[in-house]
């Protein structure tokens, strides 16, 4: 491009002189003799000049040829003062007129234009350029690359999950010292697959991995690989390992791998010829490499089951490490950690907390010591206490208090009265979690109200009454709502989700069904939108489907069935409670407890 420009540049020039000489040329055709001033004068005495043309600057005529009489020759002169000539001549003076010369301005008015247009045209030229060459560099990478010093992120800023991180230790060692590993030949994964549900620290691991061992980390997103057009996906992969040798030894983080290594031929929607293709390509660059350049893959997903098998294979991501839910006492670390950079009041209790937040992961923790901190400041405090920590909570489970939010007295009643449900249902069986707070204050998005359960303990496994318990818990706020009013709302509609999504899995996953007995139905756990022309659910009969919606449903009306027994027993406690509810919008665990002594 650069090349051809210039060319075109000397074209013009070349243009601008061939024009000249052209001119040149035909002047001399019509060759007029331009003669001084004091010669016109003498020809004019010797009686040689035969006609004349006078105007204001010059004198063009014609004068005989020396010889030949009939002959005349054009001439062209510059006048000159008369009274100065006169003088002049009779000094005998050769001397001429001259116009003053226009052919700097003349150049000026020639090449001035000429600059300007060559001017824009190279500015169109350079945009235009600048776009193509955007164009042209869509192949090119978009990772991320973080050098050592700007990445410092250390183990220790990611906590409780020191099995990944015992996991990553060997890895580390053998990009400190990637000689050491070589010369006693041993054996380095290629590939390091992170697995584990989103929040949980999975970049953080990389980027830690990285820091410690003081190597460059690139990072770049699996659906940043999947471009508009196809064959751009797989340059992208060919550049990022290029890149990468050269900075040997390195990390090279695919966050998201599961955007890009989706099984091949999973969905038949446009665009995953393209997938396929950057796919191929990794795996090929994959097996292209060996582990003694230093070059070490890490990915990220929280979906492995949907991965491409092939690139699960040995000398691919055949090394799995689970980046799980921290427990308790994870969750104590990781609040340490974070609590780290802000200003913690004394009556902060972090087993408290620890307890207050099962299920969270580490993004979650970290966002609720920052809400924390956002609401101490909010109430010019100087430092975070409890009630800031307790208030995050429930920001972070239920959204943000909306209590500006109009509601209709009648649609506040109804609240009160399905939230008291869940809460007394909860109370009166035994296994179902602790109720903490019922508010009626309008939260997030969508909730009028809710009855905030925390479980006391982390749990892995539940027992069949356990789950048949949070079921009618689940369905007690409708039963609530038909007792007092004789009418059901649309305000049950996620405890319905709620409560259909346990009794599925106890049917399907559980065996917790009598008449289907201990047998694991399949539900299929792959994103169903994928599976364009496959049948849903697992691999049994019509008949057998039919029984497990049956059984759903037995089980579903069974429990609706008991939450309402129980309602109906203590409809005094319901009424006092959705009375109490009603005056003082939010109520503590322990003054529901004391209504149901
Ligand atoms: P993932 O990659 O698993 O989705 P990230 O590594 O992106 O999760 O974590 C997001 C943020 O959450 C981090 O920047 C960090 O602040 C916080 N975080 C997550 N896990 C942890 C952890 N184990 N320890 C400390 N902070 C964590
Ligand atoms: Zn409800």
């Amino acid at each position: 491009m650069e090349n051809k420009h210039k060319f075109s540049i000397w074209y013009v020039l070349l243009g601008i002189w061939v024009v000249l000489i052209i001119q040149s040329y035909i002047a001399s055709m019509f060759a007029v003799q331009v003669i001084p001033y004091s010669q016109f004068l003498g020809m004019l005495k010797e009686g040689k000049v035969t006609e004349v043309a006078v105007t204001a600057n010059q004198i063009e005529g014609k004068m005989k040829v020396d010889g030949a009489a009939a002959e005349t020759k054009a001439f062209r002169t510059v006048r000159v003062d008369p009274e100065l000539s006169k003088l002049l001549d009779q000094y005998k003076i050769i001397f001429k007129g001259e116009i003053e010369s226009t052919f700097l301005r003349d150049l000026l008015s020639w090449v001035l234009p000429i600059l300007l247009f060559v001017g824009i045209w190279y500015y169109m030229i350079q945009r235009m350029g600048s776009q193509q060459a955007g164009f042209m560099t869509l192949g090119k990478n978009k990772a991320k690359i973080y050098m050592q010093d700007e990445l410092n992120v250390t183990f220790n800023d990611v906590a409780g999950v020191d099995e990944a991180k015992q996991e990553l230790m060997e890895v580390i060692e053998f990009l400190k010292t990637p000689a050491k590993f070589t010369e006693l030949g041993g054996k380095i994964p290629k590939g390091i697959l992170l697995v584990g549900p989103p929040g949980t620290g999975k970049t953080m691991l990389a980027k830690a991995v990285a820091g410690e061992s003081g190597v460059p980390f690139f990072s770049i997103s699996g659906s940043e690989f999947v471009e508009m057009f196809v064959g751009m996906g797989a340059a992208r992969v060919r550049d990022l390992f290029e890149q990468a040798k050269k900075r040997a030894p390195c990390i090279i983080f695919i966050d998201e791998l599961d955007a890009l290594g989706k099984a091949r031929g999973f969905g038949t929607f446009g665009g995953h010829d393209e997938r396929e293709q950057t796919l191929n390509q990794l795996l090929v660059e994959m097996d292209g490499f060996d582990t003694k350049v230093g070059v070490i893959l890490m990915a990220a997903t929280n979906r492995p089951e949907i991965l491409d098998p092939a690139l699960l294979r040995p000398g691919r991501f055949d090394r799995h490490v689970l980046v799980d839910r921290p427990d308790k006492q994870g969750r104590k670390e990781i609040l340490q950690v974070h609590m780290k950079k802000i200003k913690i009041g004394p009556d902060v209790d972090l087993d408290l907390l620890a307890n207050m937040t099962p299920g969270m992961v580490g993004a979650d923790l970290a966002n609720l010591v920052n809400e924390a901190a956002l609401l101490a400041v909010r109430r010019d405090k100087k430092e975070v206490g409890l009630a800031e920590f307790e208030e995050a909570v429930e920001r972070i489970i239920a959204g943000l208090e909306k209590k500006n939010r109009l509601i209709n007295p009648r649609e506040r009643e109804t609240v009160a009265y399905h939230e008291m449900g869940h809460a007394i249902v909860a109370l009166s069986l035994p296994g179902t979690d602790p109720v903490q707070k019922i508010s009626i204050i309008p939260r997030g998005i969508s909730a009028l109200g809710y009855t905030m359960q925390v479980p006391t303990e982390d749990r892995f496994l539940m027992t069949k009454t356990e789950l048949l318990n949070k079921i009618a818990s689940l369905l007690g706020g409708r039963a609530a709502e038909a007792i007092i009013f004789n009418d059901i709302s649309t305000g049950a509609h996620n405890d319905l989700a709620r409560a259909t999504d346990i009794a599925k899995s106890m049917i399907r996953e559980y065996g917790m069904s009598k008449r289907l007995g201990q047998v694991y139905l399949s539900p299929d756990k792959r994103p169903q939108f994928l599976d364009v022309g496959r049948r849903e659910g697992g691999d049994y009969s019509e008949a057998t489907s039919e029984m497990i919606d049956q059984e759903i449903r037995e089980v579903i009306s069974g429990e609706y069935n008991r939450a309402t027994q129980i309602l109906q027993s203590r409809k005094d406690i319901l009424v006092r409670g959705a009375l109490l509810l009603l005056e003082k919008e939010k109520i503590e665990g322990s003054e529901i407890q004391a209504l149901m002594a």
